[in-house]
């Protein structure tokens, strides 16, 4: 058994879609980035990279590159999940936290649930993406931006 950490966080801007766990929330601002700045799927790919001490999503997808300008962070995480299967892993679980003071994330939580489950090709039940607020404190409380935190365990094939 195998246990990563990823944490991330991208600014707030306007016009820009707001795109969590592969989910378009309406909002009137998004998250600033070279991809589509999900920013919950780039901490989930990050502790599922960590846990093999594969490093980060900055040295697989450099942000200097073209290839990766605007791409779905969901593709990214299929990439991620291949290489940790190459290397002969599973993701076993994955524990999430998205700290956001705007908008409500609830409502969307099922949807990501089940986008990540069909992109790492495991059950909904092993995984858990929690919402919360900072009672108005630091740059998520500002509504500057948005962070994510997430654990995931990894296990043999
Ligand atoms: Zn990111």
């Amino acid at each position: 058994m195998r246990v990563g950490i990823g944490y991330d966080v991208h600014k707030l801007v306007e016009g820009r879609k707001l795109i969590l766990g592969g989910v378009h929330i309406e909002y009137d601002k998004g998250l600033l980035g070279h991809s589509d700045a999900d920013v919950l799927i780039h901490a989930i790919m990050d502790s599922m990279l960590g846990a093999l001490a594969l490093g980060d999503i900055g040295k697989h997808f450099p942000d200097n590159d073209v290839k990766y300008k605007g791409i779905s962070s969901m593709k990214l995480l299929r990439k991620v999940n291949e290489l940790i299967h190459d290397r002969g892993y599973r993701v076993n679980n994955i524990d999430s936290i998205i700290v956001a003071q705007e908008p409500k994330i609830a409502p969307y939580i099922e949807e990501m649930r089940s986008n990540i489950s069909s992109i790492l090709n495991i059950p909904v039940d092993d995984i858990s993406i929690k919402a919360t607020t900072t009672e108005r404190l630091g740059f998520e409380g500002r509504k500057e931006g948005i962070s994510a935190h997430s654990i995931c365990t990894l296990c043999k094939k």
